[in-house]
Protein backbone atom coordinates (compact mmCIF):
# COMPACT_ATOMS: atom_id res chain seq x y z
CA UNK A 1 0.00 0.00 0.00
CA UNK A 2 1.33 3.59 -0.91
CA UNK A 3 1.14 6.89 0.72
CA UNK A 4 -1.41 9.28 -0.38
CA UNK A 5 -0.45 10.95 -4.12
CA UNK A 6 -1.23 12.77 -7.09
CA UNK A 7 -3.12 10.53 -9.46
CA UNK A 8 -1.11 9.96 -12.70
CA UNK A 9 -3.12 10.51 -15.80
CA UNK A 10 -4.58 7.75 -18.15
CA UNK A 11 -1.88 7.44 -20.81
CA UNK A 12 -2.40 5.66 -24.38
CA UNK A 13 -2.58 1.95 -23.98
CA UNK A 14 -4.05 2.11 -20.53
CA UNK A 15 -8.01 1.17 -19.42
CA UNK A 16 -8.99 2.88 -16.46
CA UNK A 17 -12.35 1.68 -15.09
CA UNK A 18 -13.46 4.52 -12.54
CA UNK A 19 -15.86 3.26 -9.55
CA UNK A 20 -17.13 7.36 -8.86
CA UNK A 21 -18.09 7.06 -5.13
CA UNK A 22 -21.17 9.76 -4.78
CA UNK A 23 -22.93 8.08 -1.89
CA UNK A 24 -26.26 7.85 -4.18
CA UNK A 25 -25.92 5.01 -6.88
CA UNK A 26 -23.48 3.43 -9.40
CA UNK A 27 -21.91 5.10 -12.10
CA UNK A 28 -18.58 3.55 -13.34
CA UNK A 29 -16.67 5.81 -16.13
CA UNK A 30 -14.30 3.86 -18.58
CA UNK A 31 -11.77 4.93 -20.48
CA UNK A 32 -10.10 2.68 -22.88
CA UNK A 33 -6.88 2.17 -24.37
CA UNK A 34 -7.57 3.93 -27.47
CA UNK A 35 -9.17 7.39 -25.60
CA UNK A 36 -13.34 5.99 -26.53
CA UNK A 37 -15.24 6.53 -23.48
CA UNK A 38 -18.04 4.88 -21.62
CA UNK A 39 -20.32 5.79 -18.62
CA UNK A 40 -21.94 2.54 -16.95
CA UNK A 41 -24.63 4.06 -15.02
CA UNK A 42 -25.35 7.50 -13.39
CA UNK A 43 -27.33 6.80 -10.63
CA UNK A 44 -28.42 9.71 -8.64
CA UNK A 45 -30.74 8.37 -5.45
CA UNK A 46 -32.50 10.02 -2.55
CA UNK A 47 -31.23 13.25 -2.05
CA UNK A 48 -30.86 13.17 1.87
CA UNK A 49 -29.58 11.27 4.74
CA UNK A 50 -32.17 13.30 6.61
CA UNK A 51 -35.00 11.95 4.88
CA UNK A 52 -33.53 8.43 4.37
CA UNK A 53 -31.75 7.41 7.02
CA UNK A 54 -29.98 4.24 6.01
CA UNK A 55 -27.87 6.37 2.56
CA UNK A 56 -24.28 7.57 3.42
CA UNK A 57 -23.50 10.83 3.67
CA UNK A 58 -23.12 12.18 -0.06
CA UNK A 59 -19.96 12.65 -1.62
CA UNK A 60 -17.92 14.94 -1.98
CA UNK A 61 -21.28 16.84 -0.55
CA UNK A 62 -24.96 17.54 -1.52
CA UNK A 63 -24.28 21.63 -2.94
CA UNK A 64 -24.32 19.67 -6.49
CA UNK A 65 -26.21 16.68 -7.67
CA UNK A 66 -24.72 13.63 -8.14
CA UNK A 67 -24.95 13.96 -12.17
CA UNK A 68 -23.14 17.02 -11.94
CA UNK A 69 -20.46 15.72 -9.76
CA UNK A 70 -20.29 12.65 -12.35
CA UNK A 71 -20.27 15.06 -15.33
CA UNK A 72 -17.26 16.94 -13.54
CA UNK A 73 -15.36 13.71 -12.27
CA UNK A 74 -15.60 12.59 -16.27
CA UNK A 75 -14.57 15.75 -17.61
CA UNK A 76 -11.57 16.02 -15.85
CA UNK A 77 -10.11 12.72 -15.99
CA UNK A 78 -11.06 12.04 -19.99
CA UNK A 79 -9.01 15.50 -20.81
CA UNK A 80 -6.29 13.30 -20.22
CA UNK A 81 -6.94 11.77 -23.69
CA UNK A 82 -8.36 15.37 -24.76
CA UNK A 83 -11.97 14.20 -25.14
CA UNK A 84 -14.73 16.27 -24.04
CA UNK A 85 -17.76 13.77 -25.15
CA UNK A 86 -18.80 10.13 -23.81
CA UNK A 87 -19.00 8.13 -26.55
CA UNK A 88 -21.10 5.49 -24.89
CA UNK A 89 -23.71 5.44 -21.88
CA UNK A 90 -24.83 2.09 -20.66
CA UNK A 91 -27.75 1.93 -18.41
CA UNK A 92 -28.05 -1.53 -16.60
CA UNK A 93 -31.40 -1.19 -15.58
CA UNK A 94 -34.69 1.87 -14.78
CA UNK A 95 -33.81 2.16 -11.13
CA UNK A 96 -33.42 5.49 -9.43
CA UNK A 97 -29.40 4.56 -8.33
CA UNK A 98 -28.36 3.86 -11.26
CA UNK A 99 -30.28 6.42 -14.12
CA UNK A 100 -31.80 9.58 -11.56
CA UNK A 101 -34.43 9.85 -9.14
CA UNK A 102 -37.42 12.08 -10.55
CA UNK A 103 -38.72 14.64 -8.43
CA UNK A 104 -40.75 17.63 -9.19
CA UNK A 105 -38.44 19.88 -8.03
CA UNK A 106 -35.51 19.64 -10.32
CA UNK A 107 -34.59 21.70 -12.60
CA UNK A 108 -36.20 21.32 -16.36
CA UNK A 109 -33.73 20.13 -19.18
CA UNK A 110 -32.43 22.80 -21.60
CA UNK A 111 -33.44 20.17 -24.60
CA UNK A 112 -36.70 18.52 -23.41
CA UNK A 113 -39.52 17.99 -21.40
CA UNK A 114 -37.33 16.33 -18.74
CA UNK A 115 -35.91 16.93 -15.55
CA UNK A 116 -32.25 16.49 -14.66
CA UNK A 117 -31.15 14.00 -12.86
CA UNK A 118 -28.42 11.12 -13.16
CA UNK A 119 -27.72 10.69 -16.63
CA UNK A 120 -29.88 13.72 -17.75
CA UNK A 121 -28.55 15.99 -15.54
CA UNK A 122 -24.85 14.54 -17.19
CA UNK A 123 -25.87 15.09 -20.81
CA UNK A 124 -26.72 18.73 -20.11
CA UNK A 125 -22.92 19.52 -20.05
CA UNK A 126 -21.09 16.41 -21.51
CA UNK A 127 -22.05 15.60 -24.89
CA UNK A 128 -23.40 12.27 -24.87
CA UNK A 129 -23.09 9.70 -28.36
CA UNK A 130 -25.04 6.72 -27.91
CA UNK A 131 -27.24 5.79 -24.97
CA UNK A 132 -27.47 1.81 -24.86
CA UNK A 133 -30.23 0.40 -22.65
CA UNK A 134 -32.39 -2.78 -22.53
CA UNK A 135 -35.30 -1.85 -23.78
CA UNK A 136 -35.56 1.03 -26.09
CA UNK A 137 -37.65 1.83 -28.26
CA UNK A 138 -40.50 0.37 -26.74
CA UNK A 139 -40.15 -0.01 -22.91
CA UNK A 140 -42.65 -3.00 -22.71
CA UNK A 141 -40.43 -5.98 -21.36
CA UNK A 142 -41.52 -7.52 -19.12
CA UNK A 143 -44.32 -5.52 -19.04
CA UNK A 144 -44.83 -1.98 -19.69
CA UNK A 145 -41.87 0.58 -17.98
CA UNK A 146 -43.66 3.30 -16.55
CA UNK A 147 -42.89 5.34 -12.86
CA UNK A 148 -41.99 8.56 -12.50
CA UNK A 149 -38.06 8.17 -12.93
CA UNK A 150 -38.61 5.90 -15.66
CA UNK A 151 -40.71 8.42 -17.37
CA UNK A 152 -38.28 11.00 -17.02
CA UNK A 153 -35.49 8.89 -18.46
CA UNK A 154 -37.49 7.84 -21.28
CA UNK A 155 -38.18 11.70 -21.85
CA UNK A 156 -34.56 12.31 -21.81
CA UNK A 157 -33.79 9.15 -23.87
CA UNK A 158 -36.26 10.36 -26.48
CA UNK A 159 -34.55 13.53 -27.12
CA UNK A 160 -32.26 14.24 -29.92
CA UNK A 161 -28.92 14.57 -27.76
CA UNK A 162 -27.78 11.31 -28.90
CA UNK A 163 -28.38 8.10 -30.73
CA UNK A 164 -30.32 5.27 -29.08
CA UNK A 165 -29.73 1.51 -28.81
CA UNK A 166 -31.26 -1.44 -27.50
CA UNK A 167 -28.13 -3.60 -25.93
CA UNK A 168 -27.98 -6.53 -28.69
CA UNK A 169 -27.08 -9.85 -26.19
CA UNK A 170 -23.95 -11.85 -27.53
CA UNK A 171 -22.81 -9.05 -29.14
CA UNK A 172 -18.73 -8.39 -29.18
CA UNK A 173 -19.17 -5.23 -31.26
CA UNK A 174 -22.08 -3.14 -29.79
CA UNK A 175 -19.42 -1.05 -27.54
CA UNK A 176 -16.32 -0.52 -29.53
CA UNK A 177 -13.22 1.31 -29.43
CA UNK A 178 -13.68 4.18 -31.87
CA UNK A 179 -10.42 5.72 -32.50
CA UNK A 180 -7.80 3.10 -32.96
CA UNK A 181 -9.61 -0.42 -32.87
CA UNK A 182 -6.39 -1.81 -34.88
CA UNK A 183 -3.82 -0.60 -32.42
CA UNK A 184 -5.93 -2.65 -29.28
CA UNK A 185 -7.10 -6.03 -31.28
CA UNK A 186 -7.58 -7.78 -27.82
CA UNK A 187 -9.81 -4.99 -26.53
CA UNK A 188 -13.79 -6.40 -26.46
CA UNK A 189 -16.48 -5.63 -24.45
CA UNK A 190 -19.14 -8.66 -24.83
CA UNK A 191 -22.51 -8.40 -23.87
CA UNK A 192 -23.10 -11.04 -22.02
CA UNK A 193 -27.29 -10.83 -20.88
CA UNK A 194 -30.08 -8.50 -20.76
CA UNK A 195 -33.74 -9.35 -19.63
CA UNK A 196 -32.97 -12.70 -18.87
CA UNK A 197 -31.14 -13.39 -22.47
CA UNK A 198 -27.92 -14.84 -21.69
CA UNK A 199 -25.24 -15.23 -24.18
CA UNK A 200 -23.87 -18.79 -24.58
CA UNK A 201 -20.13 -18.58 -25.36
CA UNK A 202 -20.33 -19.34 -28.72
CA UNK A 203 -20.98 -16.58 -31.45
CA UNK A 204 -23.12 -13.95 -30.26
CA UNK A 205 -26.13 -17.10 -29.91
CA UNK A 206 -27.51 -16.37 -26.77
CA UNK A 207 -30.46 -18.43 -24.67
CA UNK A 208 -33.62 -17.37 -22.44
CA UNK A 209 -34.21 -18.35 -19.33
CA UNK A 210 -37.20 -16.43 -18.44
CA UNK A 211 -40.22 -17.85 -18.90
CA UNK A 212 -42.33 -16.71 -21.37
CA UNK A 213 -44.16 -13.49 -19.73
CA UNK A 214 -47.76 -14.82 -21.05
CA UNK A 215 -47.26 -17.44 -18.69
CA UNK A 216 -46.83 -15.71 -15.52
CA UNK A 217 -49.07 -13.41 -13.48
CA UNK A 218 -48.25 -9.66 -12.80
CA UNK A 219 -46.18 -10.92 -9.50
CA UNK A 220 -44.61 -13.51 -11.22
CA UNK A 221 -43.12 -11.25 -13.96
CA UNK A 222 -39.20 -11.25 -14.07
CA UNK A 223 -38.14 -8.29 -11.56
CA UNK A 224 -36.34 -4.91 -13.14
CA UNK A 225 -33.34 -5.82 -11.43
CA UNK A 226 -33.29 -9.39 -12.56
CA UNK A 227 -33.31 -8.02 -16.74
CA UNK A 228 -30.41 -5.75 -15.64
CA UNK A 229 -27.50 -5.68 -18.50
CA UNK A 230 -24.07 -7.13 -17.37
CA UNK A 231 -21.20 -6.92 -19.64
CA UNK A 232 -17.52 -8.36 -19.79
CA UNK A 233 -14.72 -6.24 -20.64
CA UNK A 234 -11.52 -8.10 -21.66
CA UNK A 235 -8.05 -6.17 -22.57
CA UNK A 236 -5.18 -8.49 -23.41
CA UNK A 237 -5.64 -10.84 -20.26
CA UNK A 238 -7.69 -9.34 -18.09
CA UNK A 239 -11.18 -9.62 -17.70
CA UNK A 240 -14.14 -7.14 -15.78
CA UNK A 241 -17.42 -8.39 -15.22
CA UNK A 242 -19.87 -5.80 -14.61
CA UNK A 243 -23.74 -6.74 -13.86
CA UNK A 244 -26.11 -4.63 -12.54
CA UNK A 245 -28.44 -5.48 -9.87
CA UNK A 246 -28.95 -8.90 -10.92
CA UNK A 247 -30.04 -11.07 -8.28
CA UNK A 248 -30.41 -15.03 -7.16
CA UNK A 249 -33.52 -15.26 -5.00
CA UNK A 250 -35.66 -18.49 -6.34
CA UNK A 251 -38.50 -17.47 -4.37
CA UNK A 252 -37.41 -20.05 -1.94
CA UNK A 253 -36.88 -22.26 -4.62
CA UNK A 254 -39.67 -22.42 -6.20
CA UNK A 255 -38.58 -20.69 -9.33
CA UNK A 256 -34.94 -21.59 -10.00
CA UNK A 257 -35.13 -19.08 -13.57
CA UNK A 258 -35.12 -16.76 -10.85
CA UNK A 259 -31.35 -16.87 -9.86
CA UNK A 260 -29.85 -15.00 -12.93
CA UNK A 261 -27.09 -14.21 -11.84
CA UNK A 262 -25.74 -17.74 -11.37
CA UNK A 263 -25.79 -18.63 -15.73
CA UNK A 264 -24.56 -15.21 -16.30
CA UNK A 265 -21.77 -15.80 -14.08
CA UNK A 266 -20.80 -19.13 -16.12
CA UNK A 267 -20.27 -17.77 -19.30
CA UNK A 268 -18.85 -14.58 -17.94
CA UNK A 269 -15.70 -16.20 -15.85
CA UNK A 270 -13.35 -16.15 -14.32
CA UNK A 271 -12.50 -12.47 -14.39
CA UNK A 272 -9.58 -10.65 -12.82
CA UNK A 273 -12.22 -8.01 -11.13
CA UNK A 274 -16.00 -8.49 -10.56
CA UNK A 275 -18.50 -5.90 -9.63
CA UNK A 276 -20.91 -7.17 -6.90
CA UNK A 277 -23.90 -7.59 -7.96
CA UNK A 278 -26.72 -5.25 -6.38
CA UNK A 279 -24.12 -3.47 -4.29
CA UNK A 280 -23.59 -6.75 -2.52
CA UNK A 281 -27.06 -6.37 -1.05
CA UNK A 282 -29.04 -10.13 0.22
CA UNK A 283 -30.52 -11.80 -2.86
CA UNK A 284 -27.11 -11.16 -4.73
CA UNK A 285 -23.78 -12.14 -4.89
CA UNK A 286 -24.66 -15.69 -4.29
CA UNK A 287 -22.19 -18.62 -4.11
CA UNK A 288 -22.36 -19.79 -7.84
CA UNK A 289 -21.79 -16.08 -9.03
CA UNK A 290 -18.86 -16.14 -6.50
CA UNK A 291 -17.13 -19.41 -7.46
CA UNK A 292 -17.82 -18.79 -11.41
CA UNK A 293 -16.21 -15.36 -11.01
CA UNK A 294 -12.92 -16.36 -9.01
CA UNK A 295 -12.00 -12.75 -9.33
CA UNK A 296 -8.65 -11.49 -7.77
CA UNK A 297 -10.66 -8.32 -6.58
CA UNK A 298 -14.17 -7.46 -5.74
CA UNK A 299 -15.77 -3.68 -6.12
CA UNK A 300 -19.21 -2.95 -4.07
CA UNK A 301 -21.18 0.36 -5.29
CA UNK A 302 -22.01 0.93 -1.96
CA UNK A 303 -24.37 3.62 -0.78
CA UNK A 304 -26.66 1.89 2.19
CA UNK A 305 -26.39 0.14 5.24
CA UNK A 306 -27.12 -3.01 3.32
CA UNK A 307 -24.35 -2.91 1.45
CA UNK A 308 -22.80 -5.30 1.96
CA UNK A 309 -25.00 -8.26 3.13
CA UNK A 310 -22.94 -10.14 5.40
CA UNK A 311 -23.58 -13.14 3.46
CA UNK A 312 -22.76 -11.34 0.36
CA UNK A 313 -19.46 -10.46 1.93
CA UNK A 314 -19.20 -14.45 3.30
CA UNK A 315 -19.17 -15.40 0.42
CA UNK A 316 -16.78 -12.83 -1.49
CA UNK A 317 -14.03 -13.93 0.82
CA UNK A 318 -15.14 -17.67 1.10
CA UNK A 319 -12.04 -19.85 0.43
CA UNK A 320 -14.14 -23.03 -0.16
CA UNK A 321 -15.82 -21.26 -3.10
CA UNK A 322 -12.44 -20.67 -4.64
CA UNK A 323 -8.82 -20.50 -3.57
CA UNK A 324 -6.22 -17.99 -3.03
CA UNK A 325 -6.24 -14.51 -2.28
CA UNK A 326 -8.91 -11.42 -3.33
CA UNK A 327 -9.17 -7.91 -2.32
CA UNK A 328 -12.42 -6.47 -1.64
CA UNK A 329 -13.15 -2.53 -2.07
CA UNK A 330 -16.51 -0.81 -1.44
CA UNK A 331 -17.35 2.96 -2.75
CA UNK A 332 -18.92 3.81 0.40
CA UNK A 333 -19.82 2.04 4.10
CA UNK A 334 -22.30 3.54 6.31
CA UNK A 335 -20.77 3.23 9.50
CA UNK A 336 -23.26 0.97 11.11
CA UNK A 337 -22.10 -2.25 8.82
CA UNK A 338 -18.65 -1.88 10.20
CA UNK A 339 -20.31 -2.57 13.74
CA UNK A 340 -23.17 -5.03 12.00
CA UNK A 341 -20.53 -7.45 10.01
CA UNK A 342 -17.18 -8.11 11.87
CA UNK A 343 -15.87 -8.99 7.99
CA UNK A 344 -16.06 -5.85 7.08
CA UNK A 345 -12.80 -4.72 8.76
CA UNK A 346 -11.27 -7.37 6.37
CA UNK A 347 -12.29 -4.93 3.11
CA UNK A 348 -9.32 -3.40 1.67
CA UNK A 349 -11.30 -0.10 1.40
CA UNK A 350 -14.32 1.00 2.43
CA UNK A 351 -14.62 4.70 1.29
CA UNK A 352 -13.39 6.84 -2.35
CA UNK A 353 -13.37 6.08 -6.02
CA UNK A 354 -11.87 3.08 -7.34
CA UNK A 355 -9.84 3.32 -9.98
CA UNK A 356 -9.05 -0.50 -11.33
CA UNK A 357 -5.89 0.70 -14.00
CA UNK A 358 -4.84 -2.06 -16.46
CA UNK A 359 -1.59 -0.73 -18.75
CA UNK A 360 -0.53 -2.00 -21.19
CA UNK A 361 -0.38 -4.86 -22.48
CA UNK A 362 -3.28 -5.89 -20.14
CA UNK A 363 -1.09 -8.74 -18.06
CA UNK A 364 -1.27 -6.44 -14.83
CA UNK A 365 -3.52 -4.05 -13.01
CA UNK A 366 -3.89 -1.65 -10.21
CA UNK A 367 -6.37 -0.68 -8.00
CA UNK A 368 -6.18 3.18 -7.22
CA UNK A 369 -8.26 4.60 -4.37
CA UNK A 370 -8.90 8.20 -4.19
CA UNK A 371 -10.25 10.63 -2.20
CA UNK A 372 -14.00 11.45 -2.48
CA UNK A 373 -13.47 14.48 0.19
CA UNK A 374 -12.94 17.09 -2.82
CA UNK A 375 -12.05 16.98 -6.13
CA UNK A 376 -7.96 16.59 -6.35
CA UNK A 377 -8.19 12.78 -7.41
CA UNK A 378 -5.53 12.46 -4.77
CA UNK A 379 -4.58 9.01 -4.30
CA UNK A 380 -5.50 7.51 -0.73
CA UNK A 381 -4.24 3.70 -1.08
CA UNK A 382 -2.75 1.86 -4.38
CA UNK A 383 -3.40 -1.78 -4.58
CA UNK A 384 -0.85 -4.32 -6.90
CA UNK A 385 0.51 -5.11 -9.22
CA UNK A 386 -1.53 -7.97 -9.22
CA UNK A 387 -1.05 -10.46 -12.11
CA UNK A 388 -4.16 -11.25 -14.26
CA UNK A 389 -4.85 -14.96 -15.22
ZN1 LIG B 1 -29.03 -0.48 -7.59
Amino acid sequence: MGRASQFAPWTPGTLDIHHISTGRGSSTFVLCPDGTTMLVDCGATSPSPATVPYLVDPKPDGHRRPGEWIARYVSRHMAAARRKELDYFLLTHFHDDHMGKFSADLPMSKFGDYRLTGIADFAETVPVGTVIDRAWPDYNYPAPIHDPHSDNYQAFARSALHKMERLRVGAGNQMRLLAKPESYPDFEIRNLAANGEVWTGVGETTRQFFPDTKLLAPAQLPTENMCSIAVRLSYGKFDYFTGGDMSNDTSYGRASWRDIESPVARVAGPVDVAVANHHGYQDAVGAEFVAALRPRVFVINGWDSSHPSSVALSNMLSLELYEGDRDVFSTAVKPETKIAIRRMSELKSSDGHIVVRVPPPGTHFQVLVTTNANESDNVVAAFGPYTCT
